[in-house]
């Protein structure tokens, strides 16, 4: 490629909407375009790094042995009436309507899809087990579509499904999978963990996630250093803090005028916010529940619906929280409210001696309250979220550490949910009809490209990864107007395209020192300047972008050089 024929636009000023450095760094150097909301083109330089990613998945999926389909993008909403994930997916769903006002979907996964080819095609456990692939634009109308492609509402997913007619089948490709993601993901240089995570009210329980860290991510996971144990927010278990502030046991009631919040209280009483228990009052159906949950915790609302049996909960309104408690919001405590409401309390309240809860009257506390004295739960459960320092519950000694970042992968062991939804099934050895046990696996291939650039980058620009550069090499031309640069340039271009490098030559008319900001920007980790200085003794000077180093180079060396540099990551 000649940069000066070629679209790849870049940017000096960080774009204002643009929050975090993969999002500012994808505009800024030429790689994607949006167009609406969550929508975007990649451009030329963007869609070879999309390539790249997509490439390393193909070639790593068919290696496991998947097969690779191609299924449609517009889905009949009927097949998501069959399996009830009209409802679940509510506004996720891209909707619209064919000119006989018959209703479609874009697809937001292909669970149905894949579920509807296989009872058409799989009939016998001989054909079992099966993995099918496929990598497509996916649609979802996120609620908070940001951070550019990372969190989209038109994206690229690769997504594979398995079928199975025992659960041990399953088990193994399922793990035949998670090493396929390590594989990607390392070839990707991407820094990743799996972690064990929650798959929601509904569904099989088995699930983990791939997360790159990083410090702009979304997702939060924690780590224990003493036995590797990781698990997303959702899903880590602890068995509580080092230490709990005491509270006396010994009920009385203290007043604390205008004092609402925990922190309020805490600072009221001057102690610390661990002694205090909220308490969250719920409607399911026709239960009222009351959660209670350490005054320094969050409730887990996955955990919290697992619980209760239901995703459909709401919390209560003023209103209700006045006639179900006899008090207003923010004062309202478990003391007296057995008969009202469910109570359920989190398990790490079954170390307290003593907590303070709201009153459920204005203004007013209760101290030194004894849960299965002063009042009892209906029953005791995991419900609020993990903090970094807790005890890890599965070796009872290392503190969970918290990290940042970045979903990029997602594997569930289905079951038989869709299947036996959608009456999908095999016959085993003695004739008898059985749902197919299935597993799926996720991975964001656009995500991907941002979740790199957030793992690599520096104040100057972009460090691609080897295996995702857009090109192998930027091959600077210092004046273009010098014959003896533009004949060196002309020579290597075409004796490492022959070796197949990809090389981007910067013949625009620019000042050099604009060049360089672009190349640094743009990230390719290998530059090629020609110089007339470095010329004169047959020399060309490398660049290497990812140790910020220079070496003065025969130009003889130069294309042997790129291609030792690149070995293996190709
Ligand atoms: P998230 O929790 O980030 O919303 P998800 O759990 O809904 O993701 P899955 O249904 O597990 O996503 O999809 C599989 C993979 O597709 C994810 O691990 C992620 O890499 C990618 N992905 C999901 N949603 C988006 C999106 N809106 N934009 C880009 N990639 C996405
Ligand atoms: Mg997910």
């Amino acid at each position: 490629m000649r940069w000066s024929k070629y679209y790849l636009p870049t940017y000096k000023e960080t774009p204002r909407d643009a929050e975090i450095p993969s999002h500012q760094l994808m505009l800024r150097a030429g790689l994607i375009k949006g167009l609406t909301s969550g929508v975007y083109s990649f451009l030329p330089a963007g869609l070879r790094v999309l390539h790249n990613v997509a490439r390393i998945v193909r070639e790593e999926m068919d290696r496991s042995g998947a097969q690779e389909v191609q299924m449609p993008v517009l889905h009949p909403g009927e097949l998501y009436e069959e399996t009830g994930r009209l409802k679940n997916f509510g506004e996720l769903l891209f909707k619209l309507n064919d000119r006989r006002n018959r209703f479609f979907a874009l697809g937001p996964t292909h669970e149905e899809v894949v579920t509807d080819i296989a009872r058409d095609g799989l009939k016998s456990y001989k054909q079992l087990p099966q993995n099918i692939y496929q990598i497509q634009i996916k649609f979802r109308d996120e609620f908070r579509p940001r951070f550019g492609v990372m969190r989209a509402r038109e994206f690229m997913m690769k997504d594979a499904y398995s079928f199975h007619a025992t659960p041990e089948s399953l088990q193994e490709t399922y793990e035949v999978m998670a090493g396929t993601y390590a594989s990607i993901l390392k070839r990707c240089g991407l820094d990743a963990v799996r972690v064990a995570a929650e798959s929601g009210a509904i569904g099989g329980d088995v699930n983990h996630e791939f997360i790159v860290l990083a410090d702009a991510g979304e997702s939060v996971l924690f780590r224990c250093p003493e036995c590797g144990y990781a698990a997303n927010d959702e899903r880590a278990e602890t068995t509580g803090p080092k230490t709990i502030e005491k509270e006396p046991a010994g009920m009385q009631t203290v007043a604390t005028p205008g004092k609402h919040t925990v922190d309020e209280v805490a600072g009221f009483l001057k102690v610390s916010p661990q002694r205090l228990v909220k308490t969250l009052l719920f409607r399911a159906g026709d239960r009222v529940i009351a959660a209670l949950v350490p005054g320094d915790r969050e409730l887990n609302e996955i955990r919290f619906a697992k619980v209760i049996g239901t995703p459909d909960f709401r919390p209560l309104d003023e209103a209700e929280i006045l006639e179900v408690t006899g008090g207003p919001v923010g004062f309202s405590g478990p003391v007296g409210l057995e008969k009202r409401a469910e109570i359920i309390a989190d398990a790490l309240l079954d170390g307290y001696q003593g907590m303070i809860v709201g009153a459920n009257q204005k203004d007013m506390h209760l101290r030194g309250v004894v849960m299965g004295k002063d009042f009892k739960a209906a029953r005791t459960a995991p419900l609020s979220t993990a903090k970094a320092g807790d005890i890890c519950k599965n070796c009872g000694k290392g503190e969970l550490e918290l990290q940042r970042g970045v979903e990029i992968g997602h594997i569930f062991k289905l079951d038989t949910k869709y299947s036996a939804a959608m009456r999908a099934t095999f016959l085993d050895a003695e004739g008898k009809d059985h749902p197919f046990i299935m597993g799926c696996y996720g991975f964001g291939v656009s995500r991907a490209v941002a979740a790199a650039i957030e793992q690599h980058h520096d104040a100057k620009g972009i460090r691609w990864p080897k295996a995702l550069t857009p090109f192998h090499v930027i091959l600077t031309l210092v004046n273009i107007s010098d014959e003896a640069t533009t004949q060196a340039a002309e020579r290597l271009y075409a004796e490492m395209g022959k070796q197949g490098l990809d090389v981007l030559m910067d013949d625009r008319d620019l000042r050099p020192g604009a060049k360089f900001k672009d190349a640094e920007l743009v990230g390719v980790p290998l530059r090629v300047t020609l110089g007339e200085r470095n010329l004169k003794d047959g020399n060309a000077e490398v660049y290497y972008r990812l140790e910020d180093r220079t070496e003065i180079v025969p130009l003889d060396r130069v294309t042997g050089l790129a291609g030792e540099f690149y070995a293996g990551t190709r």
